[in-house]
């Protein structure tokens, strides 16, 4: 049984109707805010640089209340390219029923980027780093752009949550909770990061939306920050151990791991292709044992996400991803078990061909 509430009562009717009109501080419903919310606030705030965090009720409820509290009619949005399917849906499919326009572009070059702003954007939308190509966009350059163009830049922090600050570069920070911070728990949440003087409209917007998370799940997670940075550890250790590995097989064209040449481990997931072609990459992914095969990524046991299975071939291409892509996450388990269990399946694809 849940212990925490939903309404929250007054003592008298002075209480209530301050409270209520927002003259003075206070809880009245957990749909707007609830003492177990504002305690992961008041720790979450802590990892990084910004004045302030809002937690919601999933990562994809941070991002979309982001979205509507800040873009209006009329308005355009540059977008990385690659980024995570359900992001890319509400630029694609809602936002333009409001009339707010989308360019999906390639990030990774300045120029490109400066020549699709117009007159009306308002918005640079980024990934860092991209869940699927592990790539990191060059934040300090686009901020210097931003800044010179008088544009926001709103960025999913998700798969660097906990790793690095971002808070010079960036005016809305969001994360899926869901991942990391959960690790095995199986919760789902989300946090926006971002400054004072811009939380309050998005508080309102998350409690009119009610994008809110439920006090029992803000106490759960909040319990798991702790051990945070010790997973942090032993997931990068495994990912970059498990990265390097992956370098020295023949069968591996290319692997994606953010700052693999300097050896510093920034978490368990690691992109790589392989020199397949027909039907090897499905015998390859039926024949690994270690790798749990679907979605998500964040708590102890190793997950893999071959792209095809989850894109059609020709929508990755137009996002420049290679079909061919495989993304592993490593949790925390030996990197060298996982190589092995990497190679073994190379060997039983490559014998039945
Ligand atoms: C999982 C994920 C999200 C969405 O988070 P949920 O908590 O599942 O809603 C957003 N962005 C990235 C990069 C993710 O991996």
């Amino acid at each position: 049984m849940p212990t925490s509430q939903s309404p929250f009562f007054f003592e008298n009717f002075e209480q209530m109707q301050s409270v209520l009109y927002g003259d003075s501080e206070g809880y009245y419903y957990a749909r707007d805010g609830s003492p177990e919310l504002t305690a992961l606030e008041t720790a979450l705030v802590q990892l990084d640089g910004f004045d302030r965090v809002l937690v919601f009720n999933s990562g994809m409820s941070a991002i979309a209340s982001t979205l509507f509290s800040v873009l209006n009619s009329g308005d355009h949005v540059l977008v990385q390219r690659e980024i995570y399917g359900p992001a890319r849906l509400i630029f694609e499919e809602y936002l333009p029923a409001f009339g707010i326009r989308a360019d999906f572009v390639d990030v990774s070059n300045a120029e490109q980027l400066e020549a699709h702003i117009l007159p009306f954007t308002e918005a640079i939308y980024l990934e860092v780093l991209s869940s699927f190509t592990l790539c990191v966009p060059d934040v300090k350059t686009i901020r210097q752009l931003a800044d010179a163009y008088g544009l926001l830049v709103i960025a999913d922090i998700s798969a660097s949550f906990g790793y690095a600050k971002w808070h010079p570069y960036l005016d809305f920070a969001m994360t899926s909770l869901s991942k990391y911070l959960a690790g095995d728990t199986g919760l789902l949440g989300g946090a926006v990061f971002c400054s004072q003087d811009r939380v309050q409209h998005l508080e309102m917007t998350r409690s009119t939306l009610g994008t809110t998370l439920m006090p029992d799940d803000a106490l759960a997670l909040a319990n798991q920050l702790p051990g945070l940075a010790e997973r942090h550890q032993q997931i990068s250790h495994s990912g970059l151990g498990f990265a390097q590995g992956l370098r020295n097989l023949n069968a591996v064209i290319d692997v994606m791991y953010p700052r693999l040449d300097d050896k510093t481990a920034v978490g368990g997931l690691v992109s790589a292709i392989f020199d397949f072609s027909g039907g090897q990459l499905v015998e390859f992914i039926n024949n690994l044992r270690r790798f749990r095969l679907g979605v998500s990524w964040g708590g102890s046991i190793p997950i893999v996400t071959p792209m095809t299975a989850a894109y059609r071939p020709e929508v990755l291409s137009s996002w420049g991803i290679d079909h061919r892509l495989v993304r592993f996450y490593t949790g925390i388990a030996d990197a060298a078990e996982l190589l092995d269990d990497v190679e073994q399946a190379l060997t039983k694809t490559n014998s039945l061909h």
